[in-house]
């Protein structure tokens, strides 16, 4: 039996980093969807992963070869409150795949059963979050977003209990690592000072060779979550979720749970039906990201001798947040209109943008319909518009820069919730077909192209478990 590339380096950290995980079997694992192209990346052969013992691995039924399962430690601020105790309580890690290209991936599952801290909650998932992340996932890496990757989704064959009963199934996901800013809280919280030099000095290593101590691991992830939640603005993606533990220190997105993209433009839009307050408004993102990266910042001063300095100079890193935000976000923005960043290029954006806030615009189809010269259409106040556009065609828009730029198709709420319907009921074309569309972004495609009507736009997300 050919062997698979493991090199699990967070398993060789401290033991109490992590526990040990025992795999849970589920009754008739069934493989729904398998991602082989990011399969053969990863050095996994596809064909293996289709066989009975591949969907063994994918569910969670049998340890791969050279697999160490663990389920990491950490805590978190959820919506500002913190919880010492969090960590991976449906989600093991099966080990790190070194592929082909020299890169280190983590292979995860999600949804494979209880762990250490599952605090009396099942470890489980059903199929509808697990669609949900494998769609919008894989829609966020076609559009040049970091992100965790989909590798493949398993029907369990058992059902899993919430309001009713639910098929149950497995996400089995890929990323560079799943190590989160409350990783690092959870060892700072304990003052375990010998773990957080480990988890820093493991960090660095892994994903910022270049970066001098943790003062230098701190600007890597401040610019690295700066040029990240800039990018979100841009496709007018909101998280949902954004507690720090759900923030990574590789600067990739991770777990989507009440996420959803903007229909009609509006910067408080939130969909999550627990933040009542607005947290995680689509406008509250950046400030947000940075009131993580100031926990993290707080988590690494137990690293410094000279404590009173470290805050001097972590917050002089922090304060490099702003601009490295406003860098990126007018150079994807101006993108959007077909313009190179500059001070008029700003302008014309948030002009634009409050014109489409006041009318609702769909903040997709507005950008696609600039590039095609038809955004008029699309705004309320077309008196207004026609003064922006002449502004506009003065500065010179380049019409094969937006159509390069805008994406026609996003991961729309409705159709995903139209597509878990079907796979509930056993039809999984819908799901195909949508994946299909979302990984090819800027091919036309009527039927995924199309904003919602009526009752068919977001209101509501729930948290997916
Ligand atoms: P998340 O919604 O991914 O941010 O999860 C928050 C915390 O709740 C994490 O520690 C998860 O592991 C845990 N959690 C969420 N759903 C479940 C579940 N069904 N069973 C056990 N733990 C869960
Ligand atoms: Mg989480």
């Amino acid at each position: 039996m050919a062997t698979l590339p493991f090199d699990n380096s967070y398993a060789r950290l401290p033991e109490r980093m992590f526990a040990r995980v025992q795999m849970q079997p589920v009754t008739a694992p069934r493989l729904v969807a398998l991602n082989a192209v990011l399969a053969r990346e990863i050095g996994l052969d596809p064909a293996r992963l289709r066989s009975p013992e591949g969907v063994a691995w994918l569910a969670g039924n049998l340890a791969p070869p050279g697999a160490e399962p663990v389920a990491a430690a950490y805590g978190g601020h959820q919506f500002g409150t913190w919880n010492p105790q969090l960590g991976d309580g449906r989600a093991l890690l099966l080990g790190e795949l070194v592929g082909p290209d020299g890169r280190r991936r983590d292979w995860q599952l999600k949804g494979s059963g209880p762990t250490r801290w599952s605090r009396g909650a099942d470890g489980r998932a059903w199929l509808g979050p697990v669609l949900r992340e494998y769609l919008v996932s894989e829609a966020m890496f076609t559009l040049g977003i970091p992100t965790t990757r989909a590798l493949a989704a398993t029907l369990t064959g058992d059902q899993v209990a919430r309001d009713e009963y639910l098929p149950g199934a497995v996400l089995a996901r890929v990323a560079s690592s799943h190590i989160r800013v409350g990783t690092f809280q959870y060892f700072a919280a304990r003052g375990d000072t010998d773990a957080l030099r480990a988890l820093t000095d493991h960090v660095i290593a892994r994903h910022w060779p270049d970066a001098d101590g943790p003062l230098g691991l701190l600007a890597a992830v401040v610019g690295a979550q700066a040029r990240l939640v800039a990018k979100w603005m841009a496709v007018g993606f909101v998280h949902g979720v954004m507690n720090t533990d759900n923030m990574t220190v590789s600067g990739e997105t991770i777990d989507y749970g009440p996420c959803a993209f903007l229909d009609g433009f509006s910067r408080v839009a939130v969909f999550s039906s627990i933040d009542r307050r607005g947290r995680y408004a689509y406008g509250n993102q950046p400030r947000i990201a940075l009131w993580n990266l100031t926990q993290f910042a707080t988590a690494l001063v137990p690293l410094f001798d000279d404590r009173a300095a470290a805050v001097a100079d972590l917050t002089g890193v922090l304060e490099g947040f702003a601009d490295s935000y406003a860098q990126e976000w007018n150079a994807v923005f101006a993108a959007k209109i077909g313009l190179q960043p500059g001070e008029a290029s700003e302008t014309l954006v948030r002009d634009l943008l409050d014109l489409m806030e006041a009318g609702g615009s769909d903040f997709t189809a507005t950008f696609t319909a600039l590039g095609e010269g038809t955004a008029r259409d699309r705004i309320a106040d077309r008196d207004a518009f026609d003064i922006w556009a002449r502004r506009w065609q003065a500065a010179g828009p380049d019409a094969a820069l937006m159509r390069a730029t805008n994406p026609r198709v996003i991961p729309r709420h409705y159709l995903i919730e139209a597509a878990i319907t079907a796979a509930r009921a056993g039809d999984f074309a819908p799901f195909e077909a949508m994946l299909a569309a979302v990984t090819r972004p800027f091919a036309p495609d009527a039927k995924h192209e199309r904003p919602p009507e009526g009752g068919e736009r977001v209101t509501l997300t729930f948290c997916g478990t």
